[in-house]
């Protein structure tokens, strides 16, 4: 591991001013556990080999690097680089995590996975992973996202998930956290909240740093491999931010460009957009210090963007850091050229990719042309298909 990624967070969960556990007093018992668990387990040789298999031979990892010539040809100036989460086991990256928390809830005697999802695709990958663990699992979902997202919930389902829906406020995620954490501090003694990114109390923000980072540890050998060297600029979409972190973690020691890739929306103003690193304020949420996006009155703010699964108004507390310390820069993408990415790059290389991922693949089309002879990487975090009528209902094909 590099020097970096094992000096931070330091042991209290502190990425430089932020990160850390605000919990209520029930959790804390259960969260020292969680720490003591992954502490020992993410050195045990044993576990490390397990999750090797995993890897392998049920997700299908490692997934390629493919090289988009033509989407470059287009832009113009540099060459983009797609690493190819699309083609990971249900179709994202965020089954790198949800498999590794299966496997730590295993070890830890746990019988069961608890959590909201928003979109449904965080509780797809969480209900596979207790499928494969014979755990149960229980999903919290707002009602209003219950019937946007349908074949997400019939997936959970089949899986045998208990999906259970939320009707307080405006039954959407926030709602659908505070059912799923009260739910779980009922049932901490035998469950495990597996949180689906980069975000929560210590030691989630750390944990699924870790477990994606074999995304940035294979993205670095093979680029090198296919390519020679490593590439001059690394860029990714920053929702909570985990995909961007597990990209960034194989080049963070390195003389590599990082640049996280937030949704504008539709403007600049608060409510248009989820640009939390751009436009937030220090302040604290869902038990931990970050940036977030506040309202005049201090409650985090609506947001707003064409991608479900980058609608947070927070972001994972060591993004913040980073971003403090200038290792990572923090660049925007609205709608309309994410769109626009998403046409080009399903016609163009024959890759629908999800719209979260086309904020990356719109950052490196506007970007490429400063970049003439240099690589950019992004991390192309899953694949489009839950996103196809959406787009095609509200947009068509895509004129051009
Ligand atoms: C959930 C999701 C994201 C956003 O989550 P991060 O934690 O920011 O990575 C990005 N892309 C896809 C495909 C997703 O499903």
């Amino acid at each position: 591991m590099s020097d970096y990624l094992k000096s931070t967070p330091n042991s209290d969960g502190f990425f430089g001013d932020y990160g850390g556990a605000m919990l209520p007093p029930p959790l804390e018992p259960h969260f020292a556990e969680i720490r003591a668990a992954y502490a020992e387990l993410s050195k045990s040789p044993a576990f490390l080999e397990e999750l090797r298999h995993i890897r392998k031979h049920f997700q299908g990892r490692p997934t390629p690097i493919s090289h988009l010539k033509n989407l470059s040809a287009m832009a113009g100036g540099a060459q983009i680089y797609a690493k190819r989460e699309d083609l990971n086991h249900t179709g994202a990256h965020k089954l790198n995590h949800c498999m590794a928390e299966g496997l730590l809830a295993k070890h830890m005697g746990k019988t069961k996975l608890i959590a909201e999802t928003g979109a449904g695709q965080h509780g797809v990958a969480l209900a596979t992973a207790a499928a494969y663990f014979g755990l149960e699992c229980e999903i919290h979902m707002g009602e209003v996202d219950i019937a946007k997202e349908a074949p997400n919930v019939t997936r959970m389902k089949l899986l045998g998930a208990t999906v259970v829906p939320v009707g307080e406020g405006a039954k959407t995620l926030k709602e659908a956290v505070d059912s799923a954490f009260g739910s779980y501090i009922a049932q901490a003694g035998h469950a495990l909240f597996g949180i689906g990114s980069v975000v929560g109390p210590h030691p989630f923000p750390m944990m699924v740093r870790d477990f994606q980072s074999i995304v940035g540890i294979e993205s670095r050998e093979q680029f090198a491999e296919m390519v020679g060297g490593l590439p001059d600029i690394v860029a990714a979409c920053v929702g909570g931010g985990s995909n961007a972190m597990g990209l960034f973690a194989g080049f963070i020691d390195d003389d590599v460009a990082l640049v996280g890739v937030e949704p504008l929306g539709t403007s600049s103003k608060l409510g248009d957009h989820a640009a939390t690193m751009t436009y937030g304020v220090d302040g604290a949420i869902h038990g931990f210090q970050t940036k977030v996006l506040l309202d005049e009155g201090g409650e985090p703010a609506p947001v707003n963007t064409i991608a479900s699964g980058l609608d947070y108004p927070g972001v994972g507390p060591e993004h913040a850091h980073l971003q403090k310390i200038g290792r990572v820069k923090y660049e925007t993408a609205d709608d309309a050229e994410t769109l626009h990415a998403f046409y080009e790059i399903s016609r163009k290389e024959g890759i629908i990719p999800a719209l979260e991922s086309a904020h990356a693949i719109a950052w490196a089309m506007r970007e490429a042309k400063n970049h003439p002879g240099k690589n950019i990487l992004i991390n192309l975090s899953g694949r489009g298909d839950k996103d196809i009528d959406f787009v095609t209902e509200t947009h068509g094909f895509g004129g051009s």
